[in-house]
């Protein structure tokens, strides 16, 4: 796993497994975006990836992401970067400017950050709110019951571009009873993108409706933990 053949075999695999998904569920393959997440992985493995031709990647972590990314967006022309994981307060200028989405907006002091660094910078990446549809203690997200009200706050109050939802389910429960409440969530609010589903699971997702797959494992191999430590 992982020479540039490879890559470019499994996101063409990977590719394949969501439009048969969304076929399968009535849906065309154009409404589901692959999130190629390259967390871990060096650039020349995301070189990879975008020789292929693929534009869409997530990282998880904004020094990370700064290490990797400007000079592969300069260098590829059309690149979309999505954060996945959770933003400080402290990094959202810096977030602000690399990313084209911001997938994890979970929280009201975070979302006045954003909008006071969007108005500053100029920059307006696309705005997912995390929802923790698992109501796990130590995981991001904002909880189901605050959702609506939360949701009409960052459009209202904040006035950031808000596009969708985000969630990452409980690993021992069923998948699918999460992304069912997400897209419930998102349908009662009139918003657009559903952000789940990753390797081991997108196409049950596609199936619920992603519009968005965030899959790392099954493009890119396995992570290398002494990367990701030092990362
Ligand atoms: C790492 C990560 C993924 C990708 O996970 P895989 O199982 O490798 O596909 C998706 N979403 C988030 C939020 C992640 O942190």
């Amino acid at each position: 796993m992982g020479s540039e053949v490879d890559i470019a075999e499994n996101l063409a695999a990977v590719k394949a497994r969501i439009a048969a998904a969304a076929q399968a569920a009535g849906r065309p393959a154009a409404a589901v975006s692959l999130v190629a997440v390259s967390k871990a992985h060096p650039a020349p493995r995301i070189g990879a990836a975008l020789r292929a031709g693929h534009r869409i990647f997530g990282e998880n972590r904004v020094q990370e992401a700064e290490a990797k990314w400007p000079d592969l967006k300069q260098a590829f022309a059309g690149t979309r970067l999505h954060l996945i994981g959770p933003l400080q307060r402290n990094k959202v200028r810096r977030a602000v400017s690399l990313f084209d989405v911001i997938e994890t907006v979970d929280r009201p002091n975070l979302a006045r950050s954003l909008a006071i660094e969007m108005e500053k910078s100029g920059c307006r990446p696309d705005c997912l709110i995390q929802v923790n549809t698992g109501e796990e203690p130590r995981k991001a997200g904002v909880l189901p019951a605050a959702a609506d009200a939360f949701i009409a706050s960052c459009r209202d109050e904040y006035g950031l571009p808000l596009k969708g939802l985000m969630c990452i389910p409980p690993i021992n429960e069923e998948a699918s009873l999460h992304f069912a409440l997400l897209g419930e969530i998102a349908g009662r609010n009139g918003l657009e993108e559903l952000s789940m589903g990753m390797s081991a699971d997108y196409q049950k997702a596609v199936r619920f409706g992603a519009t968005l797959v965030r899959v790392g494992t099954a493009v890119f191999g396995e992570r290398q933990p002494f990367i990701a430590a030092s990362a």
